[in-house]
């Protein structure tokens, strides 16, 4: 480690050591080299580029979508005596004019920019002449489109790559599973070999996902657990936000509600009364969300379904990141599934896009229902693992399962048959013996699984092979057409055939007691 970068570390944040990953991440950059970071949110990612900007010759350059968090990181950089500055649009032309100064005699340590105000060619030109130390991309997932916040801004970055080929890159997320994490990779002309990825198990976190019943029931009794303390509780839409919100201070809860319908000042006045309130509610849109930094928000509450895996993590990764216990809970109903899956059907993106968005939304329903520990199946997405851990729901008070030995043979042997490249729909129909012109056209109403399954019904199907998926029996065809194969566990369960325990397709499910917990 070089010296320069601990006396950074000790006089300008005040800490004595480098955490995790931190202090690879710093030397590799300090010594010129490009860098991949995907830590978890809370991990501590400005560190490993704000330290080597300061350290090395010339200016930092750092890439961050949105103005708030970059005026919030300008502000407390400034105030540990950083030469830290942020061009956006709301300067007037003399502090554009001395900005611009100040970059070219070098004086700036650290610009923070937008990327549709970076990639303006009178904005490069001017940055050419500059010393750069290093350019650092910060929210990266936000130029892969697979990933769950793609913006079209961040898709012109990789231009940099040939603007600036000599200065180091660095790309950093807290999101990325694996089609995410090449993609970034791929834009941005980073090798594999600079990668850094820190483990995203949040041991601290307790995972809990129950299906709606009596969703107000249900929040009241989470929330009952957690008096006094700060939260957040996610909602889909504004309307809701705001119905909630006045719910619960009816209740008696100090609740507060954020949505992007609000004006600037109502949100800026909310988000200020949750940072430094004690035992606040805060109900919300996702439009609350990056740049949240209070390390006390002790729950998470999604009361309808999250886009994503990913975003599920995000927003539940927004607890706990003081390291103390911290609780969630996420609800899920038939509705929230036909919502999302109409949002997906009657949006206007490409059909590539919109088979994306089914796998994904698929992934998630994997998680919400699958019999084994939650934190393995969200682990195991981002291709991490763990354990059973013993803080989730599944683990403290498993699910009525069945045994579902002969249901996955069906299954398993009907993606066989079928020749491992339909959807999941098309596997379900086969199973049922629907009859339909594709399923005659391929001559699969004469294969031996057609129409062997009809002791469950599409739904039951749909919630199998979903399990099948997030036991990694079945593999789901993520760049073509959605198509499933037998993954390589699925071929040592056809081989062994040991009993597989599945949680009860919902249906079938009789309305489960719920437990008085904690
Ligand atoms: P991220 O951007 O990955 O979400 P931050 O960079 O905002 O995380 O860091 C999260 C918190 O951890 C911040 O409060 C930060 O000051 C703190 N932190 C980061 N690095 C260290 C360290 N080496 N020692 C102690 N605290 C740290
Ligand atoms: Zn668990």
């Amino acid at each position: 480690m070089t010296a320069a970068a601990l006396e950074v570390l000790k006089s300008v944040y005040g800490y004595d050591a480098f955490r995790g990953p931190q202090a690879g991440i710093v030397d590799h950059v300090i010594a010129g080299r490009n860098a991949f970071v995907l830590m978890p949110t809370g991990g501590g990612k400005s560190l490993c580029y704000q330290i080597p900007a300061i350290v090395r010759p010339g200016m930092g350059l750092v890439v961050s979508p949105l103005l708030a968090l970059m005026a919030d990181q300008v502000a407390a950089l400034r105030q540990a005596g950083v030469k830290a500055a942020a061009l956006n649009s709301d300067l007037d032309p003399d502090e554009r004019r001395a900005l611009w100064s100040a970059v070219e005699t070098g004086a700036l340590d650290l610009l923070y920019v937008a990327p549709e105000t970076l990639m303006r060619p009178d904005v490069l030109e001017r940055l050419r002449r500059a010393r750069l130390s290093l350019i650092a991309i910060d929210e990266a997932h936000c130029l892969s489109q697979w990933g769950h916040d793609f913006r079209p801004s961040y898709r012109q970055l990789d231009g940099l790559v040939r603007q600036f080929p000599a200065t180091p890159r660095m790309a950093l997320t807290a999101t990325a599973d694996e089609p995410t994490r090449a993609e970034i990779l791929a834009h941005l002309d980073i090798a594999v070999a600079d990668s850094f990825v820190a483990g995203f198990d949040r041991p601290n976190i307790r995972y809990a996902i129950e299906e709606k019943d009596n969703p107000r029931a249900q929040l009241k009794e989470f929330l009952a657990r957690h008096e006094g303390e700060s939260g957040i509780v996610y909602c889909l839409s504004k309307r809701k936000t705001e119905e909630t919100a006045a719910w619960l201070r009816g209740e008696g809860t100090d609740a507060l509600s954020y949505h992007a319908g609000m004006d600037k000042a109502a949100r800026e006045a909310s988000q200020r009364r949750f940072q430094r309130g004690e035992a606040v509610v805060m109900v919300a849109t996702i439009a609350f969300g990056m740049g949240i930094d209070k390390p006390d928000v002790r729950f998470v509450a999604h009361v309808d379904l999250p886009g994503s895996i990913e975003a599920y993590y995000q927003e539940t990764g927004r607890a706990g990141r003081d390291g103390l216990p911290s609780d969630t809970l996420m609800l899920y109903g038939h509705e929230d599934i036909a919502l999302r899956s109409r949002f997906i059907e009657e949006s206007d993106a490409p059909d590539e896009r919109k088979r994306m968005e089914r796998q994904k939304l698929d992934a998630l329903l994997g998680l919400a229902e699958t019999a084994s520990c939650r934190r393995q199946v969200l682990l195991s997405y981002f291709g991490d693992r763990c354990e059973p851990c013993g803080n989730c729901d599944t683990c403290l008070e498993p699910p009525k399962l069945f045994d579902g030995t002969v249901a996955a043979q069906k299954a398993l042997s009907c993606i066989y048959r079928t020749g491992e490249r339909f959807g999941q729909a098309y596997v379900v129909d086969v199973l049922l013996g629907a009859e339909n012109d594709r399923i005659r056209q391929f001559g699969h109403d004469r294969v031996s699984t057609f129409g062997i399954g009809t002791e469950h019904d599409n739904r039951g199907w749909r919630a199998i092979l979903r399990q099948l998926i997030a036991l990694r029996f079945v593999d789901v065809d993520l760049a073509g057409h959605g198509g499933l194969s037998i993954a390589p566990a699925g071929r040592d369960f056809l081989r062994d055939k040991p009993t597989l325990m599945l949680r009860q397709p919902r249906a079938a499910r009789a309305r489960r007691h719920r437990l008085e917990r904690g």
